[in-house]
């Protein structure tokens, strides 16, 4: 039986890799402070919020937060910095006086609502 052209798909297309040259630059940091425009928030699962009702200022959350992720405005803790916090919950954990709670992102909105 004879093969159609219009469906085969060439090997040698399959097979197609990018040279060193080709693929973007990977694990390097090429200028000081570009992390920030790294937007890790993007893979997050679970999302911190924070009550300020219940803040006391102690900083504890932003001592521990890996991301640097705890904004601090005039020497006030001011919020979370959502395009870069990961969601690892450390700072929910940590915080002696409860007001952080960490919920599913697909609950997050709703959940900011209340
Ligand atoms: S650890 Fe808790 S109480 Fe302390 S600054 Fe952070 S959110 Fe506020
Ligand atoms: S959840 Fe993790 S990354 Fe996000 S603010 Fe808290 S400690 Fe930082």
């Amino acid at each position: 039986m004879a093969r159609d052209p219009a469906n085969t798909i060439s090997i040698s297309s399959l097979l197609k890799v990018k040279g060193w040259r080709e693929i973007p630059i990977g694990g390097i940091i090429i200028d000081a402070g570009n992390s920030e425009e790294y937007q890790t928030g993007g893979w997050r699962s679970f999302r911190p919020i924070w009550d300020e009702s219940k803040c006391n200022n102690c900083k504890v959350c932003w001592i521990y937060c890996p991301d640097g992720s705890i904004r601090v405005r005039d020497g006030v803790v001011a919020g979370i910095d959502l395009n870069h916090c990961k969601g690892c919950g450390i700072c929910a954990k940590e915080c002696p006086q409860g007001a952080i709670e960490i919920v599913e992102e697909s609950r997050a909105e709703e959940k900011v609502r209340q």
